[in-house]
């Protein structure tokens, strides 16, 4: 309470302080004249008190004023001021005239040397404000907050240029430069007063406007955007991304950490393609997720990453007959990341078309060391769904397993069946176009959903794999244990293969001979081994 009256008179003070400057100041002088009569005249040195309004009047005011100040003293000290207020002998013309010119002069000059001063500051002020190159308002513009933006809500609304890279390879830095400046014009002319743009980074805005709803003020700043950019008659094709943040008081602003979310939704709706994305605290990652994807590219150009390979067993013969790719992470500081801690994040991204394309190019790798040791072994690699997806990956694929002159046959792709259902017509045209050219799929994780088998059947799928977690309730779970017993009946009936996995106790391998598994996969019979070690293992398992 007491707090807000304060904030409220210096509010007072800070608006109208001109005004009580002058007051005060016009105030002053028949003030010191009193004291200068009262102390004995001019001839005292307490006239000297007269310089005080004098250089205020310059300072605060300005040049003018300080003048006009100066005059009314010299007035006010010269006829109208005795020598001696006891003899009451007027001062002789030319003492006074001297003085009421010094007067003027130290008014003039105190304004006009302040007034200089605070100019330069000003224009430090801007410059130091602003971006060089682009002249938009940079982040020491945030400190000017509280005098543009009141205390309401806001839109906060970080505006990503997406392809500012390829803009700057093809065109220059100058161009890109006019360009943001464009922008910039374009979203101040469109959008009224009370809002603020920053440029907080070569390829970043910030959008601050008065908060109406979140999304549609996101798709305003996108309808502001998305027109043809032409510079010096280049048209230019300009990409953005946006995200969105509510942000309750205006002055919140003046904290970057309020920046964040806005900028982790702009670069979600980015990694994913998106053109805005609403800041939502459950959807979005951890600002540590972002770090890691960050380096992934780099990890894999690198190999920091790494594949294992885990056998699968044919239960008839009790002999290995394939290999399982699976990637792992060797980051430089974390250490060893599982691909559960960084696949999900690498699936939201682009970079999933490099991870696969990797783990691909390694494992044709090592289906060539086992040729060259005369051990023909198929090894399957996991396909994500935004691989399926992908109008290139078919073409891809083919072209790097052509190249690398292993029979096609020998890879396979694990595809689970909820990747299937993201869009079934054109999983099967991806799949039907893989297997006539003789790469086949095997379904992941089957039971982890919710389709049947009978459904499934539309898709070309050579062996089905029962999830692992049905290995791990088979023995104490009756119902588990006859749905593993109708799944693997029901797919050989349908002609399918099976393989379960996560086996790892000799105890469900039992159950699972029983039911006439074809194969299985788990702990029991290995982990997934390193690459080093594979060629070794798998010669050693195959003797008899
Ligand atoms: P997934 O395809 O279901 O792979 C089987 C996972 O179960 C592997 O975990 C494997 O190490 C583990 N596992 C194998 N046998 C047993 C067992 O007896 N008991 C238990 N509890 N687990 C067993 P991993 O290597 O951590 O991989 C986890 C998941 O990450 C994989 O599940 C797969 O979805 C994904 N993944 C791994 N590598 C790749 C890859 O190269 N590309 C893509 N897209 N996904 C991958
Ligand atoms: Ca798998
Ligand atoms: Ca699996």
């Amino acid at each position: 309470m007491k707090n807000s009256r304060i904030n409220e008179v210096i509010e007072f003070v800070k608006k109208y302080y001109k005004i009580i400057s002058v007051v005060l100041i016009v105030l002053m002088l028949p003030l010191i004249y009193l004291f200068v009569y009262s102390t004995g005249g001019i001839k005292y040195v307490y006239s000297h008190s007269m310089y005080i309004p004098i250089l205020l009047a310059g300072i605060i005011i300005g040049p003018k004023f300080g003048v006009f100040i100066a005059l009314s003293a010299g007035i006010l000290l010269g006829p109208l001021m005795p020598i001696d207020t006891v003899t009451n002998e007027p001062q002789i013309v030319v003492n006074w005239m001297y003085r009421l010119v010094i007067f003027m002069i130290i008014g003039f000059t105190s304004g006009h040397a302040f007034h200089k001063i605070k100019m330069s500051k000003q224009r430090i002020d801007e410059l130091m404000s602003h971006n060089q190159e682009t002249n938009i308002p940079n982040t020491n513009f945030l400190k000017r907050i509280p005098s543009i933006l009141k205390n309401d809500e806001y839109s906060l609304m970080t505006v990503l240029i997406n392809n500012h890279n390829n803009i700057i390879d093809v065109l220059g830095t100058d161009i890109y430069h006019i360009l943001l400046n464009q922008i910039y014009t374009e979203l101040t002319s469109n959008l009224k007063d009370r809002t603020l743009i920053i440029q907080s980074d070569s390829n970043k805005l910030w959008v601050m406007k008065p908060y109406l709803d979140l999304t549609n003020d996101a798709k305003y700043i996108l309808s502001i955007l998305n027109k043809q950019w032409i510079i010096n008659d280049i048209p230019l094709y300009v990409d953005f991304s946006i995200g969105a943040t509510h942000v309750e008081h205006g002055f919140d602003l003046m904290n970057l950490d309020t920046f964040e979310s806005a900028d982790n939704s702009a670069r979600y709706a980015q990694l994913n393609n998106i053109s805005y994305m609403i800041h939502d605290e459950n959807k979005l990652r951890k600002k540590s997720d972002y770090a890691l994807l960050a380096t992934f590219k780099h990890a894999l150009e690198t190999n920091q990453t790494f594949l294992t390979y885990q056998p699968k067993i044919d239960l008839n013969t009790m002999k290995p007959y394939g290999l399982e790719a699976l990637i792992r992470w060797h980051h430089p500081e974390k250490g060893l990341i599982m691909p559960d801690s960084f696949i999900p994040l690498v699936e939201e991204t682009k970079l999933i078309h490099l991870l696969t394309d990797w783990v691909l190019t390694n494992t044709l790798y090592k289906i060539k060391a086992f040729r060259a040791l005369g051990i023909e072994v198929p090894i399957s690699i996991n396909v994500s769904a935004k691989n399926l997806y992908d109008p290139f990956f078919f073409e891809r694929v083919m072209k790097n397993i052509n190249s690398s002159g292993v029979d096609k046959k020998l890879i396979k792709f694990e595809i689970t069946e909820s990747v299937l259902m993201i869009n079934p017509e054109e999983s099967k045209n991806v799949l039907e176009k893989l297997v006539k050219h003789g790469v086949l799929i095997e379904l992941d994780d089957f039971g982890s959903g919710y389709s049947s088998l009978a459904y499934l059947t539309q898709f070309p799928i050579s062996t089905i794999k029962i999830d692992r977690l049905f290995m791990q309730k088979i023995l104490i779970n009756s119902q588990v244990r006859q749905i593993v017993k109708s799944a693997i009946q029901l797919s050989k009936d349908l002609g399918y293969k099976v393989v379960a996995e996560g086996v790892e106790t000799a105890e469900v391998l039992d159950v699972l001979k029983e039911f006439n598994c074809d194969y299985a996969q788990g702990y029991y019979f290995a982990k997934p081994i390193a690459s080093e070690e594979i060629e070794d293992w798998y010669r050693k398992a195959l003797q008899p």
